[in-house]
């Protein structure tokens, strides 16, 4: 409550006061935000804000931390076929086996279901749902679980056996060969 009578006090002493603001230079360097109360959430916010803003590209940054979506068919995942696992690219969870992932043709890198899936059972996957309003219609966002990074959504017309369709951004993604192929697996064809 407290935090919305600050804000707009600042705005209005900005017109009010202005020439009565103190100098930047007579603030000590050594202030900063180190509560982690409820009533400072905002500025905890901000900081994490800054640390994706450098940690991300623009478009990464977007997509993840502001919910976006990359342009259908854009995507440097589409296509790609290499065995692996797919990682958050902000935390590095892993959150898709190359083995779930199909072509859905929507122009999208689509999985059917999330790695640490068992059967129906996500509550050892790297991801979370969450209910998704903001288009008007009811679906269901996809997020990383460890950092809240937006993902894509899931819809229920995958392939069998899950009938999942997890439509996830390509630069949501960072990929990483399976690096324990034997060479004796290979050329068994
Ligand atoms: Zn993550």
């Amino acid at each position: 409550m407290s935090r919305f009578v600050a804000r707009s006090f600042v705005v209005v002493s900005r017109h009010a006061t202005a020439r009565s603001v103190v100098s930047p230079r007579r603030i000590p360097a050594f202030i900063r935000p180190v509560s982690t109360s409820q009533g400072l959430r905002s500025l905890t916010r901000y900081n994490e804000t800054t640390d994706w803003q450098k940690k991300l590209t623009p478009e990464q940054y977007v997509v993840t931390r502001e919910k976006g979506t990359e342009t259908p068919f854009s995507g440097i995942y589409l296509t790609h076929s290499e065995v692996g696992m797919y990682h958050c690219v902000c935390c590095d969870s892993p959150l898709f086996s190359s083995e779930a992932k199909y072509d859905s043709g929507t122009g999208w890198p689509a999985f059917k279901e999330a790695h640490g899936t068992w059967e129906r059972d996500e509550s050892h996957a790297s991801i979370i749902r969450r209910p998704d309003n903001s288009l008007g219609s009811a679906e269901t966002e996809i997020l990383c679980k460890n950092c809240d990074s937006h993902l894509g959504h899931v819809f229920e017309d995958g392939p069998d056996p899950t009938g999942q369709r997890f439509c996830i951004n390509s630069v949501a993604l960072t990929f990483k060969p399976r690096e324990d192929i034997k060479p004796d697996m290979e050329g068994k064809e």
